[in-house]
């Protein structure tokens, strides 16, 4: 059985349906071809089931890309104002949580049901449980599963990236990419929780559970959010944000009391130089339980101004090397991917194959934590969905 279609549509989550969406309203006969039995599973799970649909301060400097410019064109011209104008025609509540991030009151399938509403309104076809065994290129694109044939002039790859397999994440988009011949940046996984060496893990992981507000820093970026510590590592969001910039063997540093000065009660001449002092001082600014394995760690040297300043200096600047990040399993992105300079960054399409457009987590683009990895779907999926 042959389907000829204008578009072809590979995996129904946030890019390729908000790709079909645009094609379909413009007239496209547009088809989703999804290897899962259902549309949208990472939707379903994300923002603990209530989906950060997107972000209000969402800005270039929020994504990593090895072309920092290249997702300007597509955010521009689908902004968070677009999808919240949809949000609001589905009447769906959301509120803002903190730093933007808009979030259903919900649950996140408030907004699968939307996105599948909007299908059904622009007549796109969807194809559950599709096995994709091959795709090639004839004169337009062939796409064959063990009982049907799809055809069309155009073929959307919107496969995302190997986060959470057991969800049904594959590499499929980067083995079809390089099938086509087009550079792919290295993937790794990004927003994941990092792992420590077993010293450090032995010195601070029976905190598990303790979270403290921290900048952490690495490779040129900081992040001022809170961090927690977990049986095998560290993660919060600040440790989550900076854990997409982090390469194993760099260290990250990790100011414990931002904007506080734990040992300026010590210029008064009388308050007493001891444990119990410092101590209260730095419960100010840590949990005690964190604070007080702090001080086991870290004693001053000395009670001499210049131990106190080394003292202040190391609250300020924890240098911890991870020895891992947990990996696919636990990442709620994939960064690297299909090398930008490959694609139109107005329409996403192939400059080397034209009819071949990649969108989504699948690109060498990736968000921040906090609705940011959702507003790239939309705006991938919008530009390309115009295209076609
Ligand atoms: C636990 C978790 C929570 C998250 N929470 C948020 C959040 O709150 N806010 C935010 O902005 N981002 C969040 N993210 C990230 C966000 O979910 C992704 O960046 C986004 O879903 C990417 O959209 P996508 O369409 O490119 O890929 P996906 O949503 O992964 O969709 C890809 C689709 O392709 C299908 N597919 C894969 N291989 C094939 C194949 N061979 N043939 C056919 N179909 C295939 C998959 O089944 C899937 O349906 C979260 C991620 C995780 C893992």
């Amino acid at each position: 059985m042959t389907n000829h279609f204008d578009a072809l549509i590979l995996g129904g989550g946030a890019a390729g349906l908000m790709c079909a969406i645009e094609a379909g309203k413009r007239g496209r006969r547009v088809a989703v071809l999804e290897r899962a039995d259902r549309l949208g599973r990472k939707i379903l799970i994300s923002g603990g089931g209530r989906c950060n649909f997107t972000n209000l301060h969402c800005q270039p400097e929020n994504f990593l890309s090895a072309n920092p410019h290249f997702a300007k064109s597509a955010l521009a011209r689908y902004t968070p104002a677009d999808f919240i104008a949809l949000v609001e025609q589905h009447k769906i509540p959301y509120r803002e949580k903190t730093l933007g991030q808009l979030f259903c009151d919900g649950s996140a399938r408030d907004i699968l049901g939307m996105l599948e509403a909007e299908c059904r309104a622009a007549a796109v076809s969807v194809f559950l449980s599709t096995k994709i065994q091959e795709v090639a290129r004839t004169t337009e694109f062939v796409v064959c599963t063990a009982n049907a044939e799809f055809r069309a002039p155009a073929l959307v790859v919107a496969t995302g990236g190997l986060s959470i397999p057991k969800i049904g994440a594959t590499s499929f988009g980067y083995d079809l990419a390089r099938q086509f011949g087009l550079k792919i940046r290295d993937p790794w996984p990004g927003l994941v929780p990092l792992v420590l060496e077993s010293v450090d893990r032995s010195h601070y992981c029976d905190l598990a559970g303790v979270s403290t507000e921290a900048v952490v820093c690495c490779d040129g970026q900081q992040f001022h959010e809170k961090m927690l510590i977990t049986h095998r590592g560290l993660s919060g969001p600040a440790i989550l944000q900076i854990s997409s910039y982090w390469k194993k063997p760099q260290p990250i540093g990790i100011d414990l009391a931002p904007g506080s000065n734990v040992t300026a009660i010590f210029r008064d001449p009388k308050t007493l130089r001891n444990l119990a002092t410092l101590r209260s001082e730095l419960r100010k600014s840590l949990p005690a339980r964190f604070a007080d394995r702090w001080l086991e760690l870290h004693p001053p040297a000395s009670w001499t101004n210049a131990a106190l300043a080394d003292f202040e200096r190391q609250v300020h600047a924890w240098n911890i090397t991870p020895a891992a990040t947990e990996g696919y399993e636990k990442a709620e992105v994939t960064a690297g991917g299909v090398d930008t300079s490959e694609l139109s960054p107005q329409t996403m399409e192939s400059r080397k194959i034209p009819g071949l457009f990649f969108i989504g987590e699948v690109v060498d683009v990736t968000g921040h934590l906090g609705g940011f990895n959702f507003q790239w779907a939309w705006a991938s999926g919008a530009a390309a969905g115009r295209a076609l």
